[in-house]
């Protein structure tokens, strides 16, 4: 039998009944990271088309009964004795003269209905060098003044600036996170522009580490009704990144996913991406300076997700419907919502809790990750304001960028708690930057009580004396000439094992199998040796087990002074915590 639904233009179907067609002349665009999806491509020369299907009823029975209508064709074509080529607009039948029964028909009928997306952005076009000629048109748009009339370019105007601005926006913090870490290493991984592949028209954004996607939504705006895609609000995109990069450098945060701060790392972790990336934008650093925004106050910056948000907030049904699995705020709070606002707000002080110490309803990682993001915002500002007539706002993004993503880099790589991903930023200004930025970072982490009034030298005397760690043994192991990668790992674990035997009688229990170590790129040359451990008790969740891990990092200058180390020690407070936040999330 042969494959009836390759003789149904689908494609063909869901233009026929797509509204908002939208047909340019001499702009042509390609661009879909999901290439292997069918929607894509068809092909229609010298012009674009994109239209927008959203699957209701009607378009279903519309669909059902020209499906229907075809097979009919085809049914009476297979009876006709003169040889002919149909060309019916949507099928092809040259070959086909095999008999088909009606049950089968029907059945097809129905698998090809099942297979229809709710919702999809048709593109269609012949050029895929056009597109690319476009996309440089774009590039330059966004990244210089001159070209835009003084006007913000930020909320895109139609589907195809959209697709193209998410992906410069993409690229363009890509390079400055491989820049910074002086490491490439982000991987590959896919941008669903209009959440349609998964089916997620009207769901929130989100980054999906399974399937190594971030899926752009879209959410339905009953106001005003227009739909508003996630792609095109560049805070959202952002954040949605943050998590893809901070997945890639600590993938130890999602695999530990019971616990609590380093989700809340992750949702700070995008934000100030996004507000980073809004910050180096030269057409808000004109808005900016040309309206003489206070930037202390809730401003453009601030504002993480303001176009979005206005679609979220308009609509409080779908709002709670949205927040039901995701929520972005208390009950209470959310029943107070009566206008457009963003997402969030990061100039809003906000005080950190240990998560023993929070209340059930405040155990949610979003709003706890804004004692962070917060707490980084008041440094950035404090520094611009004190800085203004020798730093402008992009050297001033440069700087905090850099030893964002260094901090990182040096953090705990197994989970993280709020208190300590703060540290290892600070640390990293310390050892990177001169410590330029270092009394800003205490300061507002200490006025958000992520510190208990912690001072710089607390912080230098921690780092001194982690440079006293006996490693010796690690020397002979890097510097011997090793060809045989395995023995090379299994010498290196075991000089990891008897560093950490020798740090803490705590880790007497450990055996060579319960660690893992990695060596990546340090800064200017160096190394960091990267490494987890399973601590002696694990977490029950239906009567099953699951691991919980510590973490350590060792850094290396480029001629392999330790410069800086840190063990986390047992700690039976994470586990029980652990075990709340396991409870809760899977109650
Ligand atoms: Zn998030």
């Amino acid at each position: 039998m042969f494959d009836l639904s390759k003789l149904v233009n689908l494609n063909y179907l869901m233009l026929k009944y797509s509204q908002n067609k939208k047909e340019l002349n001499n702009v042509i665009i390609n661009y879909h990271p999901q290439n292997i999806d069918n929607y894509y491509q068809d092909v229609l020369p010298t012009k674009l088309t994109i239209a927008e299907f959203i699957l209701n009823d009607e378009i279903k029975k519309n669909i059902e009964n020209d499906l229907k209508n075809i097979f009919d064709k085809i049914k009476s074509n297979l009876f006709q004795t003169k040889k002919q080529v149909a060309n019916l607009e949507n099928i092809d039948i040259k070959k086909k003269k095999k008999y088909i029964p009606q049950d089968k028909i029907d059945d097809l009928l129905k698998q090809i209905m099942k297979s229809i997306p709710e919702k999809a952005f048709i593109i269609k076009t012949d050029n895929i060098s056009m597109v690319l000629t476009q996309y440089y048109k774009i590039k330059q748009e966004l990244g210089d003044l001159n070209n835009i009339d003084n006007k913000l370019v930020f909320k895109p105007k139609t589907i195809m600036y959209d697709v193209l601005s998410t992906v410069y926006n993409i690229e363009k913090d890509i390079n400055k996170a491989n820049n910074y870490a002086q490491e490439k290493f982000i991987k590959p991984f896919k941008v669903d522009l209009y959440g349609q592949s998964n089916r997620d028209f009207l769901k929130n954004a989100y980054y999906d580490p399974i399937s190594n996607k971030l899926v752009l939504g879209s959410v339905f705006n009953l106001s005003t009704q227009e739909v508003i895609n996630a792609s095109n609000d560049t805070d959202v995109v952002i954040h949605e990144l943050g998590h893809k990069l901070l997945d890639n450098l600590r993938p130890g945060y999602i695999d530990n996913r019971f616990h609590f701060e380093s989700g809340a790392v992750h949702e700070a972790f995008g934000d100030i991406m996004a507000f980073l990336s809004a910050a180096s934008d030269p057409n808000i650093q004109k808005y900016i300076q040309d309206n003489k925004i206070d930037l202390t106050k809730t401003n453009i910056l601030s504002q993480i997700a303001e176009y979005f948000g206005k679609t979220i907030y308009t609509n409080i049904k779908q709002t709670k419907e949205l927040l039901n699995n995701n929520p972005y705020m208390l009950p209470d709070e959310l029943s107070k919502i009566k206008d457009e606002r963003p997402v969030r707000d990061i100039s809003e002080s906000f005080e950190y809790k240990k998560y023993s110490d929070l209340k059930k309803e405040e155990k949610e990682v979003h709003l706890q990750s804004k004692s962070l993001s917060n707490a980084f915002y008041k440094a950035f500002i404090n520094f611009y304001n004190d800085n203004k007539d020798k730093y402008s706002l992009n050297e001033v993004v440069d700087r905090f960028y850099n030893i964002f993503i260094k901090g990182t880099k040096i953090s705990n790589p197994a989970t993280t708690t709020i208190p300590e991903f703060m540290k290892s930023i600070i640390i990293a200004d310390i050892l990177f930057n001169n410590s330029q930025l270092t009394s800003y970072l205490v300061k507002s982490a200490n006025e958000n009580k992520i510190f208990q009034n912690l001072n710089i030298n607390d912080i230098l005397n921690e780092i001194n004396n982690s440079r006293n760690l006996k490693v010796g043994d690690l020397y002979s192991i890097l510097n011997k000439q090793n060809n045989d990668a395995n023995k090379f790992k299994e010498e290196l674990k075991e000089a990891i094992l008897k560093i950490l035997k020798n740090y803490s009688l705590d880790f007497d229990y450990l055996s060579i199998d319960d660690i893992s170590v990695s060596i990546v790129p340090g800064f200017n040359g160096g190394i960091n040796i990267e490494l987890t451990y399973r601590y002696p008790k694990s977490i029950k969740l239906k009567s099953k087990d699951y691991p919980v891990y510590g973490g350590g990092i060792f850094v290396f200058d480029n001629k392999m002074n330790l410069i800086y180390s840190y063990i986390e020690k047992i700690n039976e407070q994470k586990v029980k915590d652990m075990q709340d936040y396991a409870n809760i999330i899977y109650k």
